[in-house]
């Protein structure tokens, strides 16, 4: 792997190995801000399974070490995290190079046991051009699923890795919430231009967090080598900001930033933005800068659907080799449906959990072993929010959600309101029904598999449901 700019950088530095292990030294500070980006990063559900019983160990020249309390957790950890472990802090202190996890601490002395094996990061393709930021080799094309909600911006992200800086799509701007894509699509522009050849020639691509641009501004005033950074920046082909809205409010490095994105464009080279929100939506950005991320094509990654989220976990597991039931997958897309990386999260819960007592993975295993994931994520939407904004929707009284009436103008939006208040709610079947004029528990199954069905053939109908869903669930 190479670091291009980093290393060039970091090369300058003197650097002092530090030692403060105390709770309130600078390095113990670092990590208590490392944590903090990890959660904010993987996820609250993630976090709490895999990353909480990671402790700090020390820092020893550029090589920090992670404690875990057993084997398997550190493999875990290792093969899952390592490469975002490392670069996160990377961000946080440019000392550290390597990121040693392991299972035990020495008892005695203070330099790392270096008896016990170190688990290697894992492999990657050795990319041609120079990438700043390590790139996630799982984050490819290839493994990214397309569907309705992603498939511009998909399909934008493949025009640019094809054919970069082609007219109308510089820069490319993607946005959308936590967790729906963004980094996956950047890296796999990333991996696709910097291991082909455009006329005999390697592209170099330079990807980076916003924080890490910030991160690298700061060193090089600092330095007094700010004329490195900007020519270092300003020679390559591709330049990718990832998470551009923590630049909002640091008016130096945006300043920075404007000048070489201006020096890039007109140079003809290809800029890709990623940022949570659009250009005109992300407020506190300076208007002229705002303006010129505007300028090429903006691409938006919609909420997934139900239908997205199946695909992905079906995808995932083909991957891993394992087998789910479609009714696990229909169950966990049913109740994770913010973010994809507590989806992925929380199916890998399920496979760890599977291979660990050798057992088969089933609605029931779901339940147990997803119990308190499932609980930070059941919805506290009521059955009452519900009938009211589904009778809003529908211009019917919310009265009619409970009276006998049965023509259609008012049993559509009921049933509706039924099989809402099933998929978002952990009410039982008599109890929806009881809510709503005290029908059957076999009148709310009845609604929810005629709703099921109308979603299926009726793209109009299943889009109401899915804003309905979306309105209660914000
Ligand atoms: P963002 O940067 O938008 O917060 P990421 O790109 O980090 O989100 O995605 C979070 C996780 O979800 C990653 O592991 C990513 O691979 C996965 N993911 C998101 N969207 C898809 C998709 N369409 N297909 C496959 N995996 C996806
Ligand atoms: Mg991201």
């Amino acid at each position: 792997m190479s670091f291009g700019v980093n290393e060039l950088r970091d090369g300058q530095a003197a650097i002092q190995p530090q030692r403060e292990l105390g709770p309130d030294g600078p390095l113990a500070n670092q990590w208590a801000s490392v944590r903090a980006k990890l959660q904010r990063e993987v996820g609250e559900v993630e976090y709490r399974t895999w990353l909480k019983q990671v402790a700090l160990g020390g820092l020893d020249g550029d090589e920090l070490t992670l404690v875990l309390p057993t084997r398997f957790l550190r493999d875990w950890v290792s093969k899952e995290y390592g490469a975002l472990i490392t670069a996160i802090w990377q961000t946080e202190n440019a000392h550290v190079r390597r990121v040693d996890l392991r299972t035990q601490l020495p008892v005695r002395g203070t330099a790392p046991n270096l008896a016990e094996p170190t688990v290697a990061p894992p492999p990657r393709p050795e990319a041609r051009a120079e990438v700043v930021a390590p790139l996630d080799q799982r984050f490819t094309f290839d493994t990214f699923v397309v569907g309705k909600p992603n498939e511009f911006a998909y399909a934008c992200a493949r025009r640019v890795a094809d054919s970069p800086a082609s007219p109308g799509f510089n820069p490319l701007f993607l946005y959308g919430g936590v967790g729906l894509g963004k980094t996956h699509l950047m890296h796999a522009i990333a991996w696709e231009l910097s291991t082909t050849r455009r006329n005999g020639q390697a592209v170099s691509v330079a990807y980076m967090s916003a924080e890490k641009f910030m991160y690298r501004f700061i060193n090089a005033l600092r330095n007094q080598s700010t004329l490195e950074f900007k020519n270092e920046l300003r020679s390559v082909d591709v330049l990718m900001i990832d998470d551009l809205q923590f630049l909002i409010g640091k008016d130096n490095t945006q300043e920075e930033f404007f000048h070489t994105f201006n020096a890039l464009v007109d140079a003809g080279k290809q800029i890709v933005i990623s940022a949570d929100k659009s250009p005109s939506d992300l407020s506190g950005l300076e208007d002229r800068l705002r303006t010129r991320l505007g300028c090429g094509m903006v691409a938006d990654l919609h909420a997934t659907t139900f239908e997205l989220r199946i695909s992905i976990l079906d995808a995932k597991a083909k991957r891993a080799g394992v087998e789910v039931p479609a009714k696990v997958m229909e169950f966990l897309a049913h109740k994770i449906t913010t973010n994809v990386r507590e989806l992925e999260g929380a199916l890998n819960r399920l496979v760890a959990h599977a291979n660990l007592f050798d057992r088969q993975i089933t609605l029931e295993t779901a339940h147990e072993v997803l119990h308190d994931v499932l609980k930070a994520f059941d919805r506290r939407v009521t059955i009452q929010e519900i009938q009211k904004r589904v009778a809003e929707h529908w211009s019917i009284r919310v009265a009619e959600m409970s009276s006998a009436r049965r023509s259609r103008n008012v049993a559509r939006p009921r049933q509706v309101a039924m099989y809402l208040a099933k998929q978002l709610t952990s009410k039982s079947l008599p109890d929806i029904g009881r809510h709503f004029g005290d029908r059957d528990h076999t009148t709310v199954m009845h609604a929810v598999s005629r709703v099921t069905a109308l979603i299926a053939t009726d793209a109009a109908f299943a889009e109401d449901v899915e804003l309905l869903r979306r309105l209660l669930e914000s």
